[in-house]
């Protein structure tokens, strides 16, 4: 989640008289990065995916199941095994938000060849190996995106009571301190947002009315001052701490391109498909103990981290604050990057004028300059007493800071400073699966497109606040089936428009995109879109792949494509009929201890391959040809 440095965090009083500083500083430290690689060209794609785990302790007598409060031991124990033995180790560990989290990466990134992909699975497979190796007995692995009883009473291990007074660092009525990664950034983290935004966050997510559903729904919370029954809303399930948004697991992938120009382009052309991915790879129906009424994740880390005052967020006239901003720091992307973007950009976007002008003035384009400058109206969050000051030549702490704490649907991530590594951008909306195989199936359809891409120069582009109204579509339950969602219909047409119109063109109209479903976008509809999978089969016949890889790939398309069908369930669709068939429901919306044990037992056996399950992955994996126990 990002970067992690030692030393003593100051409170917010502090923080914020340094913030003019950090972002001073960091822009002066984002132009000196810039002048030294601008010009950098690599010519091979590179590109790592990033899985986020769960620690979960399976205790069969009381048929409950509960997150394990050790990943900082763990994580330790897998480092000391892993990189600082062996700097070529295949896999590397890194810390998360929850103390029950990890994160694990390949040791090395992948390049570009087609072969590698047939390496994705069997290095996801070493880490989980090599994690489950060092847990204690009863233990376990999980890569579930949201714990179903995240919140709710002695859900942690061991057991600790929320501190729901000042001194607490979230004040939660439900999540206890403890579950919250010890490393000081986090902590800090959670207790700057709350002192910036002046009260605790509000997290409302919609119940799922279900017979026997109370209603209206309304809770009572018995440690409540009386923050809690002013900010839950009826029918909604409330949450009120970072944990419950950041506790969330998903996966990430990250490209390196050839040049800054190659990273803005696929940084554009991939956020168009931030919503689509995340709704094919919907994970997450409950909180905090109840069947909600979404899918995913994502409004609900939006609003776990939503450090905006009253002003920011237009609820009072701005007094003590500089900006009206529109969404949180983990939201959807405001602004295109590349120029052929710039006709689509149609979102109101706060910038600091300041800032954007000191970028211009210092030779940046107007598009970077913005982008930028948006990101740069944040305050930093968590600054160490020991790094206020910095060398600007050679780091880039006070760039990171902000740039780290913006968590956005795609983030453009300039080089480190004195570093080979080049201009990257990251795929951040997807949830995380249950099985190496699905995951790696989603790793490598978006590695796929990427290449399909910049091999045919498609143009997938479409008005912004499209995207940000299919990012709302996205998140609704069942979204994949019955979510319609802007697409462009010609992604061939725009290049020829644009080398025809050198990028002066002005918007065609509405009649560049329409409504589709996602089986449309990803299987084709005769005379509405030819579908992705149709032109990744297309790019993949045209290449020189292995047939053992080739067999893989397939494999995993045709999860994707299953998925989007409908033939399969996602796997949000998957929990939400696996608690209805329980016999301990009740119909009244409540996932009990025991539903919640059985729900994660079940998980945990697919996920290690000792059970099938035919409607969330079909059989059709290359098990035949590697046979092992995780035969789907
Ligand atoms: N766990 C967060 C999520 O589910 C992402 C944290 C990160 O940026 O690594 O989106
Ligand atoms: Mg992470």
């Amino acid at each position: 989640m990002g970067l992690l440095s030692k030393g003593s965090p100051l409170n917010w009083e502090e923080t914020k008289k340094y913030a003019d500083h950090v972002r001073k500083h960091g822009i002066v430290q984002f132009l000196n990065i810039y002048n030294k690689v601008k010009e950098r060209q690599k010519d091979v794609l590179l590109w790592g995916d990033e899985v986020e785990y769960m620690l979960i302790e399976m205790d069969e007598k009381n048929g409950k199941v509960r997150l394990v409060l050790n990943g900082g031991e763990v994580l330790e124990t897998l480092q000391d095994k892993g990189e600082k033995t062996n700097p070529n180790h295949p896999t590397l560990w890194r810390p998360e938000y929850g103390s029950y989290m990890i994160e694990g990466t390949p040791g090395q990134p992948y390049g570009g060849t087609m072969s590698e992909f047939n390496t994705v699975e069997d290095n996801m497979g070493k880490r989980r190996r090599e994690a489950s190796s060092v847990l204690n007995k009863n233990e376990t692995l999980a890569t579930i995106t949201s714990f179903p009883r995240l919140g709710c009473p002695g859900f942690t291990q061991p057991e600790y009571k929320p501190t729901p007074v000042e001194k607490g660092v979230s004040k939660s009525l439900f999540f206890p301190d403890e579950a919250i990664n010890r490393h000081p950034r986090f902590s800090t983290l959670t207790r700057n947002i709350r002192h910036r935004r002046g009260e605790k966050v509000v997290i409302n997510v919609p119940i799922f009315k279900d017979k026997c559903t109370p209603s209206p729904f309304v809770e009572k919370f018995p440690e409540d001052d009386g923050e809690a029954a002013r900010a839950a809303l009826p029918d909604h399930i409330y949450m009120d701490a970072m944990g419950f948004g950041m506790g969330n697991c998903c996966l990430q992938v990250t490209f390196q391109a050839c040049s800054i120009e190659e990273a803005r382009y696929l940084y554009d052309q991939l956020a168009t498909f931030c919503p689509i991915m995340m709704a094919l790879s919907a994970a997450s129906p409950f909180y905090r103990g109840y069947v909600s009424d979404i899918d995913c994740r994502w409004g609900v880390i939006s609003a776990s981290v939503d450090d905006r005052t009253g002003e920011e967020r237009g609820l009072e006239p701005l007094k003590t604050n500089k900006f009206r901003i529109l969404k949180s720091r983990y939201d959807s992307i405001d602004s295109y990057l590349s120029s052929c973007g710039d006709r689509y950009n149609d979102i109101d976007l706060t910038i600091d004028e300041e800032i954007n002008k000191q970028l211009l003035d210092a030779g940046i384009d107007k598009l970077l300059a913005q982008h930028i400058a948006h990101l740069f109206i944040r305050d930093p969050l968590s600054l160490f007493e020991e790094k206020i000051y910095l060398d600007d030549e050679n780091e880039s702490d006070h760039f990171e800071n902000l740039q780290s704490t913006n968590w956005q649907t795609m983030r453009f991530k300039p080089p480190p400073p004195n570093s080979d590594i080049g201009w990257r951008v990251e795929f951040r909306p997807m949830e995380v699966q249950l099985t190496d195989f699905e995951n790696s199936a989603f790793v490598v359809f978006i590695v796929l497109l990427t290449r399909v891409i910049l091999s045919y120069k498609l143009d997938f582009l479409i008005p912004l606040s499209k995207v940000d109204e299919n990012m709302k579509v996205a998140q609704k339950r069942n979204a994949v089936q019955e979510g319609m969602f802007y697409f462009r219909k010609d992604i061939y047409k725009g290049e020829r428009m644009r080398v025809r119109f050198q990028c002066f063109e002005t918007c065609e109209g509405d009649n560049e995109y329409t409504l589709m479903s996602i089986d449309t976008i990803i299987n084709g509809k005769e005379g509405i879109f030819q579908g992705l999978i149709p032109i990744l089969n297309c790019y993949l016949e045209n290449m020189e792949v292995d047939v053992d890889t080739r067999c893989t790939i397939l494999n995993y398309l045709k999860l994707i494509k299953r998925r989007a069908s409908g033939e399969l369930m996602t796997m949000a669709k998957w929990m939400r009929e696996f608690v209805d068939k329980h016999p301990q429901y009740k119909q009244d919306s409540v996932i009990t201890d025991r539903i919640n044990y059985d729900l994660l037992r079940k998980c945990d056996s697919i996920t290690n391959g000792e059970e099938r399950c035919p409607e969330l992955i079909a059989s059709f994996t290359h098990a035949a040809k590697h046979p092992r126990k995780t035969d789907y």
